[in-house]
């Protein structure tokens, strides 16, 4: 079985919350694969500045979730570690791994989110918002 650790974030600009859409078309969270040598902390920094264009600061740690999915026949076990992070600089481009990067609403972001992991991390991500006085 093939296991794989991501990092990611969910970055707030005021009441907006940056998603990326992926490639299967889901509104989903900025996150990637910890290199080598990297913290999850640094990973997640990396993953959301080259996946969205925006730089974020971190503030607090979230949570991990966990899944499964299939890539060529191979069953693949991922658990991904999110940040709470805020908003430091640039504009939400796309790169080229994603399909789209947007400042949402708070409140339709919440619609948006489809993975389940995701809505419980939105969850604590908010209560942690409150927390920290973002
Ligand atoms: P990474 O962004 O960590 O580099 P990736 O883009 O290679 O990873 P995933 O985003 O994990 O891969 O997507 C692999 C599969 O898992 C896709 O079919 C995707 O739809 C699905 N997937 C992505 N995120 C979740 C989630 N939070 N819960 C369940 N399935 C997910």
């Amino acid at each position: 079985m093939r296991r794989e650790f991501s990092a990611g974030g969910v970055l707030f600009k005021d009441n907006l919350v940056l998603l990326i859409q992926n490639s299967s078309g889901v509104w989903t969270f900025p996150k990637g694969v910890i290199e080598k040598g990297e913290t999850p902390e640094q990973a997640a920094l990396r993953e959301v500045y080259e996946e969205t264009g925006i730089k974020g600061e971190i503030l607090d740690y979230i949570g991990e979730i966990q899944y499964w999915y299939q890539l060529h026949g191979e069953k693949i076990f991922k658990k991904v570690k999110y940040y709470l992070m805020r908003y430091i600089e640039g504009e939400p481009k796309p790169s080229w791994e994603v399909k789209d990067a947007k400042f949402i609403p708070v409140d339709t972001a919440k619609r948006l989110l489809k993975y389940k992991g995701d809505k419980e991390i939105f969850k604590k991500a908010l209560e942690l918002k409150q927390k920290h006085g973002l």
